[in-house]
């Protein structure tokens, strides 16, 4: 297959493309502007000279078929549109690569496959306009909140059905894009790191097990205001001292939860000034795992924990849920033979969690085997123009992600 697939023309592309979409500030194909249909333009050529058929669906996703000899499709997946002053990578390498493997296999097989194989450019994967992402493949999945989704506005007071009207997607229809997974048997997706995990290892890259779940809650400790000259220290209901005692003990739970992560990002008093013992301490709590079980875990402990300092401190304790999701475990098949393509690649691999959302959680989430590939990126930085992997290493990439290609087409294949 090597005599087919060239990694360098990927890197040479994914160059191309930042001198068309990007600027000194980085990359600009924000979803359903004049850009990203300037972006998607380019590619729509670059798909033609395979040639497959190519067709968007009802979301604005952007499907390119090689039809098989069976209907079972292998799905491959990406994201051409960027965040605003974005990175030269973040999912336009996912759907490039997968250009150059459509390619492979078209002159392979003569342009017929053993299963059908389909490249998917997810619209608005990143949400940098809307603030929700992963419009394309949660209305694909049914996942789409339509309610929540309506009401969208932008920066510029312009809805969420408007600004799709204008690139010809009719909102109320968005979920129909759903029939295209009617024949997915395995989705596929690369992606940089977006971590520092696999550069502090020094390994190129990297199988991943799954995206985490996430709880995200506010914690309002209650105490009482008091002066802070005339209130002796034993008389106090200091709702910060309660509230603090979680910092070092969430670092205690994540440890005992073996893969877990947690943080308090916001820490806020009332009255907020110099001169009182706070009434009121309003914390904010997020907490990761790829195990539900061990998610549930981490919560109940910070309840647990919070009660008791609540306790300690005379003062009380509330709780309010901001936002969850659950974990997303990647199929375990595919993760061995993703464990595989790397090791033939370049000797070593390593198994990670994702911590970032990607569209490959949607897919699962359908019910579709799924399995994601990283590749180290450099700083750990992503979303910023700074974002770089080194270019041997997008090389190595590609090659890795088509050998788990052609392995996923023999798993596929009806025996
Ligand atoms: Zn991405």
């Amino acid at each position: 297959m090597s005599t087919f697939l060239n990694p360098k023309r990927t890197v040479a592309e994914l160059k191309e493309l930042r001198a068309l979409t990007g600027d000194e500030n980085g990359a600009q194909r924000v979803a359903f502007t004049p850009m990203w249909v300037k972006t998607r333009a380019w590619l729509r050529e670059k798909l033609e000279a395979i040639p497959a058929e190519i067709h968007n669906d009802a979301a604005g996703n952007t499907w390119t078929t090689l039809r098989g000899e069976s209907d079972r499709a292998l799905l491959i997946g990406g994201h051409m549109d960027s965040v605003p002053n974005g990175g030269w990578l973040d999912g336009c390498l996912n759907v490039l690569a997968g250009v150059e493997i459509l390619r492979r296999i078209n002159s392979q097989y003569h342009g017929k496959p053993p299963v059908t194989v389909r490249l998917v450019d997810w619209a608005d994967e990143e949400g940098a306009r809307f603030g929700k992402s992963l419009f394309g493949s949660s209305a694909c999945s049914g996942n789409l909140d339509m309610n929540e989704a309506r009401g969208l506005v932008d920066k510029d007071g312009i809805k969420l059905p408007d600004a799709l009207n204008n690139v010809g997607i009719d909102f109320e229809r968005v979920k129909d894009s759903g029939q295209e997974l009617k024949n997915a048997a395995a989705y596929l997706e690369l992606h940089i790191e977006q971590g520092p995990v696999l550069l502090d290892l020094d390994l190129p890259l990297g199988a991943v097990l799954g995206t985490f779940g996430v709880e995200r809650h506010a914690l309002t400790f209650h105490g009482q205001a008091a002066h802070s000259g005339s209130t002796p220290m034993n008389r106090r209901k200091d709702a910060f001292l309660a509230a603090a005692k979680m910092s070092p003990e969430i670092y205690h739970i994540a440890e005992r939860s073996h893969g877990g992560v947690c943080t308090i990002g916001s820490c806020t008093t009332k009255p907020g000034i110099v001169t009182s013992v706070a009434a009121e301490c309003r914390i904010t709590l997020d907490q990761r795992h790829l195990d539900t079980t061990a998610l549930a875990k981490m919560l109940q402990e910070a309840h647990d924990a919070s009660e008791q300092f609540a306790k300690e401190g005379n003062v009380k304790v509330s709780w309010e849920r901001l936002w969850q999701i659950a974990p997303r475990p990647f199929n375990a098949e595919l993760i061995a033979l993703c464990d595989e393509s790397i090791r033939e690649t370049c000797g070593k691999s390593h198994r990670l969690p994702s911590g970032p959302l990607h569209d490959a959680a949607e897919v699962a989430a359908a019910g579709v085997p799924t399995v994601m590939m990283f590749v180290q990126s450099l700083h750990g930085i992503s979303h910023n123009k700074i974002e770089d992997t080194k270019e041997e290493h997008l090389e190595l990439c590609v090659t890795a992600f088509d050998k788990l290609a052609e392995k996923a087409m023999k798993w596929l294949k009806p025996k």
